[in-house]
């Protein structure tokens, strides 16, 4: 039953939503605040976040020699929290070099990012979830995708790891062969002062920040080539591959290591603060090293630093190098703060295997809300689930057997939650046609146990743990060579 009162509000809640339609995009955003802004450089891409109270209006263009993203977000004053954006671009950012802002019309501020190389940036916005509230966001992405193999087969760390037995190993001298032109870095100086060089040029930038001011870019010079572009020209390709070379390729096995959440996600956090992201990716990075000394073996790793990436991205960037294990880790809370004890979770098509695993299954899948997915990419997201669906009955009996072997050794490390593979819906376990396994080492709720995630020794356990699982996987079930799209 609804009062006459209810009905009184609901219609002065009505015409204020015909007053607010009149107003329009400008007033309404007047007076929106940001609450934070945040950049997360990556290898893959850099995010852009603006954090604020409203929704905010914006637009961007593109400006080429030098490159250049423009954003004018619209209804805003230019206060505190938003030119703290300056001081925040990474002297190793891939992407971004530096970042001016100003008042470019009464309530109009404009950003513009100097952009390192050609960047393809998709603009989108986030509605309140979680912790955050309302996010814009700018992804910039490379023009042109790096192929993940070559990049697997170039990686420095890689190269220097099989370099040492590369006479067992004859994957180490193709390796180093392709590492070849890669080795000159960016010069860390030379990057530090074009980051500086563009945070004083929006400094400098402060007294135009006025109601009849130019625009931005018409203004502000560019900064001399030699600091715009201190990262060197790409190398040349590498040589194509021998059919020798091309048949080593193919036997090599990849296991895919996903860190879980990253970025604007950051996964559970402990009673004294521990981060999940932080914490899951530092137990990844330890068992890529473990994996990588072992002959003809190679990890991808889905993420190897502080970004967010998509659940169906870490499933793409498996399937892209046609990895042969993909192994999720995690460290959740629980909402039991008393749980303790590792779990490992295989796909499940029909149905959870217990409670406790279809909620652990809701909570993972959640990141993609919490991390900050483009819809626009909605309609592959839908593309893929579909073809997801098709088969995977043949990938969740590997993924039970995998996840047995790794199960056992973890096992002998610390206690277990459960002890048996639990299986649920987790989207990221989702490839078809790649044994996959999604590893809690310990719930980072736990007073105890996030004590122990912090603890060294006990992350290289648990790593020796999981590379002997993997081991003792392939001993049973050899991969078999194939042939990779190089
Ligand atoms: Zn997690």
């Amino acid at each position: 039953m609804r009062s006459p009162a209810d009905f009184d509000r609901r219609r002065a809640l009505a015409r204020m939503g015909s007053l607010v339609l009149l107003l329009g995009s400008h007033q309404l955003a007047h007076g929106a605040a940001i609450v934070a802004v945040r950049i997360w450089p990556a290898r893959a891409y850099t995010r852009v976040t603006i954090e604020s109270d409203q929704a905010l209006v914006a637009r961007h263009q593109v400006i080429e020699a030098p490159h250049r993203l423009v954003v004018d977000i619209d209804g805003l004053e230019l206060r505190e929290p938003l030119r703290a954006l300056v001081g925040k671009v990474r002297a190793d950012d891939p992407y971004i070099a530096g970042v001016r802002v100003g008042q470019y019309q009464p309530r109009v501020v404009r950003l513009v990012f100097d952009l390192r190389q050609p960047t393809e940036p998709q603009q989108f916005t986030l509605a309140p979830v979680a912790a955050y509230q309302h996010r814009l966001v700018f992804d910039l992405y490379p023009v042109k995708e790096a192929d993940p193999l070559l990049a697997l087969l170039r990686d420095k760390e890689a190269a220097e790891a099989s370099a040492s037995q590369a006479v067992q190993d004859a994957l180490g001298e193709l390796i180093a062969r392709i590492e070849q032109p890669q080795v000159a870095a960016v010069p860390p100086v030379a990057m530090a002062a074009s980051a500086a060089a563009a945070a004083s040029g929006a400094a400098a930038m402060a007294p135009m920040a006025q109601a009849s001011a130019p625009p931005l870019v018409a203004l502000a010079p560019p900064p001399p080539a030699s600091q715009v572009f201190s990262t060197p020209s790409p190398p040349p390709p590498p040589p194509p591959l021998t059919a020798a070379e091309r048949r080593r390729v193919d036997r090599l096995v990849i296991v895919a290591i996903d860190p879980g959440h990253g970025g604007e996600d950051p996964g559970a956090i402990g009673p004294t603060g521990l981060r999940e992201k932080d914490v899951v990716l530092a137990i990844a990075l330890q068992l890529r090293d473990r994996l990588n000394a072992l002959p003809g073996l190679r990890v991808m790793m889905t993420r190897d630093g502080d970004y967010f990436v998509p659940l169906n991205e870490r499933v793409r960037k498996a399937r892209r190098v046609q990895a042969d294990l993909f192994i999720s880790i995690h460290a959740d809370a629980f909402y039991r703060r008393e749980a303790r004890g590792a779990s490992v979770y295989a796909l499940s098509t029909r149905g959870a295997s217990s409670t406790a695993a279809s909620w652990m299954a809701r909570r993972e899948n959640s990141s993609d809300q919490v991390g900050g997915v483009n819809v626009a990419g909605v309609k592959d997201r839908q593309l893929l689930s579909a073809m997801l669906d098709m088969s995977t009955t043949a990938q969740i009996k590997d993924s039970l057997k995998l996840g047995r072997e790794v199960l056992t050794k973890v096992g002998r490390v610390g206690r277990l939650h459960k002890r048996q593979v639990e299986q649920a819906g987790f989207a990221v376990l989702k490839a078809p046609d790649i044994p996959s396994i999604l590893v809690e080492t310990a719930f980072i709720s736990n007073p105890e146990e996030e004590a122990k995630l912090r603890d060294p020794a006990f992350r290289r356990e648990l790593v020796d743990a999981i590379a002997s699982g993997v081991r003792s996987y392939f001993a049973k079930n050899p991969p078999l060579a194939r042939q990779r799209p190089l």
